[in-house]
């Protein structure tokens, strides 16, 4: 009686465990995803650079407060602005 229920169940269980892996991979992914966010936004805060003083190719230059970043822009400005 029991050998019956046990064969059947066993495409449920591997369906089961594959939705189960493939959950905690999104949600790991999704956790990890979070972190770099919120580190990111930390290293700002606390005025250190995320990719080593090279504004041009970074990703958060357009918001960027610091003195580097700042600089940048006006030189950048300055340059498509034709200021001397
Ligand atoms: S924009 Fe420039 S100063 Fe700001 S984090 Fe990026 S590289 Fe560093």
């Amino acid at each position: 009686m029991k050998e019956p229920l046990r064969r059947a169940s066993v495409p449920a269980r591997r369906l089961f465990i594959t939705r189960m892996l493939r959950n905690v991979s999104l949600a790991v992914l999704g956790l990890a995803g979070g972190a770099v966010a919120v580190k990111r936004r930390r290293l700002l805060r606390e005025g250190k650079c995320l990719n080593q003083g090279m504004c041009r190719m970074c990703d958060v230059f357009d918001d960027c407060g610091l003195p580097r970043a700042l600089s940048t822009r006006n030189v950048v400005a300055r340059i498509h602005g034709g200021e001397r």
